[in-house]
């Protein structure tokens, strides 16, 4: 295997789709870190830094933040240690312009392996997105009613307190579908051009979603470093 050879996953997807459930169970799989630069956004907001402070406005209303900032996060994220072997991107890119930077980023490492696209109604996606929680100790993803925790309110893994994200609120819903059609899902054609899309149904249960998807990404860096 060429040793400059990584694996760079790019989870497509409405909000709500299931990404970042995803991305978490692919982490053990293949042993790869995911990163979300939706949590990235909430961890510095969390921790008032000048980039928390900077993305909430954006968050709030539920637009994306500005691509200098967030590019200029990605590459960081990058270079991190946990990264020399590739990555598992969930919420980014999320418009043309930080999809060729991406292209830029990994270019030396053979680019994109693959991109999934996890496909769910506007409806299911609204659902979805109402019901979530997440652990605010761990990140960890349930939803109330399509993946309880054993008990209400608390998370499985470090018994941490589930809470609902501002920006999951129906107000702010509306708009990030808006702006997933406006801006991000023109990337459905951009990765299809480049033989890079599958495209997954996101409206089956969390188990039967990941393996497919890990069916796929296994090919996909098979043919990658072959
Ligand atoms: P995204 O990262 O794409 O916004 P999440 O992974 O946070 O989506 O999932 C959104 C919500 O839907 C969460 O509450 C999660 O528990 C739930 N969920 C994820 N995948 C499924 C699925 N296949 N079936 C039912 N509920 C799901
Ligand atoms: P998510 O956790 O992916 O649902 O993202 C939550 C919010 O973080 C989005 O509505 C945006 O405001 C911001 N965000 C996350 N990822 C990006 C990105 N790649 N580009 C711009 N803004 C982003
Ligand atoms: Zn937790």
């Amino acid at each position: 295997m060429d040793a400059q050879r990584r694996t760079y996953l790019v989870l497509l997807g409405v909000p709500g789709a299931g990404k970042g459930t995803q991305a978490r169970m692919l982490e053990e799989t293949f042993h790869l870190p995911q990163i979300s630069t939706g949590d990235i956004f909430r961890y510095n907001l969390k921790n008032q830094t000048e980039l928390g402070l900077l993305a909430k406005s954006y968050m709030d209303r539920g637009d994306l933040v500005p691509d200098e900032v967030t590019i200029r996060m990605v590459e960081d994220r990058l270079q991190k240690a946990d990264a020399v072997n590739g990555v598992i991107l969930d919420g980014f890119p999320r418009n043309l312009v930080q999809a060729s930077a991406l292209d830029e980023m990994t270019a030396d490492y053979g680019g994109i392996t693959s991109a999934p696209l996890i496909s769910l109604s506007d409806e299911d996606a609204i659902l979805r997105i109402t019901g979530r929680r997440v652990c605010r100790t761990c990140g960890a993803v349930y939803h109330v009613e399509f993946n309880p925790p054993k008990k209400s309110g608390v998370c499985d893994i470090d018994g941490g307190e589930l809470y609902q994200r501002d920006d999951d609120k129906p107000e702010t819903v509306r708009n990030r579908l808006y702006v997933y059609y406006k801006q991000t899902s023109p990337l459905i054609g951009y990765y299809f051009a480049k033989s890079l899309l599958t495209e997954l149904d996101g409206a089956e249960p969390i188990d039967v979603v990941n393996e497919k998807l890990k069916q796929l990404v296994s090919q996909a860096i098979s043919k990658k470093t072959n």
